[in-house]
């Protein structure tokens, strides 16, 4: 079968599945207590795709030209034995990738590394815990996802990539700390704009710091040189130490937008299948995913949505031009 590509000519390369709608944090830019508390109706275990279930959906999008799959959430590592879905998915050739929170990372990592994982992102949006704990309203010690952090390097789940997003009046002040501390570790520390994902955050263009702003307040301290991306669906611009003591990165969803080399799909763990990060809806796929048999029909079903797409929200988001309720982030998975 041809590649599949969308209305704009973008092809499926890249899967993220969320494995579960549930987290151990609460982190306020995405699963506010008062939104996701006791009174929160997260999806039923029934609902939610075994390991199995996943795979059959992989392995049907793959002749559409699939190449790499992310395992997100929510928290994956609270899924039980996550490693076996790592082990299944990596022997279909297939790049795994993984992005956590890292509290339970230090125990995972060995597992993860021995199923065949290529990479683990890890969020850390500040290194003080006063303001971690903040951000994330837990009181998960920062030192146990620093720890996760050097399991993740130890096993050589890399390069290990820290993920910041970046908040106005939040943890700005907190950038020049991640950078100084990873620096000279191999790591690779990338801040991220905070988006408008999801209908609860709250989110205000005033809260965006855009990458130039950033770049321009760490030149004061670091030497800092503009790195070539690696591929158009790259999605963060690289800069180098110039003293070669490492990298960091930057993804400006805001205030530079990429759709035009956007090739990710997503799929929910209740098995649908969204398009775009800022869709309404998904695509429900999960009678297909669990009517057994082969995977033509469910192969067929994933080519026609993606014919179809047309998405590209973050380059209309000024114009205003979709105003209707979006899924969040812990659900679709980030
Ligand atoms: N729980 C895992 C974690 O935090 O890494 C995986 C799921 S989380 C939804 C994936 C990523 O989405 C995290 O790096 C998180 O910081 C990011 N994220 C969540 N809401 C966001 C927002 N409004 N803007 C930018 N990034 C966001
Ligand atoms: Fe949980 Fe990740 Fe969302 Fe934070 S960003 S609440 S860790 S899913
Ligand atoms: Fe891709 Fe949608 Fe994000 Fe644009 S807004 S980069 S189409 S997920």
């Amino acid at each position: 079968m041809d590649v599949a590509l969308d209305r704009l000519g973008r092809p499926l390369r890249d899967l993220r599945i969320s494995v579960t709608d549930r987290c151990n944090f609460r982190c306020r830019y995405c699963m506010p207590r008062e939104e996701f508390g006791k009174g929160h109706d997260f999806l039923p275990k029934n609902e939610i795709l075994t390991y199995e279930e996943i795979r059959n959906f992989v392995k049907a999008c793959k002749p559409l030209g699939l190449r790499k799959v992310r395992i997100t959430g929510g928290e994956p590592l609270l899924r039980q034995d996550i490693h076996h879905l790592v082990r299944q998915l990596s022997s279909m050739e297939m790049e795994v990738a993984l992005t956590t929170n890292g509290s339970l990372l230090e125990n995972n990592a060995a597992n993860l590394a021995q199923s065949g994982l290529s990479r683990v992102t890890i969020s850390l949006d500040a290194i003080d815990q006063e303001v971690h704990s903040k951000i994330t309203d837990s009181k998960v010690p920062v030192t146990d996802i620093l720890d996760g952090i050097s399991a993740a390097t130890r096993y050589e789940l890399g390069p290990v990539k820290v993920n910041c997003v970046v908040q106005r009046g939040v943890n700005e002040h907190q950038i020049p700390k991640l950078v100084r501390k990873f620096r000279g570790t191999g790591v690779i520390v990338r801040f991220i704009e905070f988006m408008d994902v999801g209908s609860t955050n709250g989110w205000t263009q005033g809260q965006v710091v855009p990458t130039s702003e950033i770049i321009d307040f760490l030149s004061s301290e670091f030497d800092l040189t503009p790195l070539a991306r690696k591929s158009a669906s790259d999605v963060a611009s690289r800069w180098a130490h110039s003293d070669g003591s490492g990298e960091i990165g930057f993804i400006s969803s805001v205030s530079q937008p990429f759709c035009g080399d956007c090739v990710r799909a997503r799929l929910s763990s209740d098995g649908k299948f969204f398009t775009c990060l800022f869709t309404t809806m998904g695509h429900d796929m999960s009678a297909l995913i669990r009517s057994g048999g082969g995977t033509e029909g469910l192969t067929q079903s994933i080519e026609e949505v993606w014919s179809a797409r047309k998405d590209r929200y973050s380059e209309e988001r000024s114009s205003d031009a979709i105003s209707l309720p979006r899924v969040e982030m812990s659900y679709i998975g980030g």
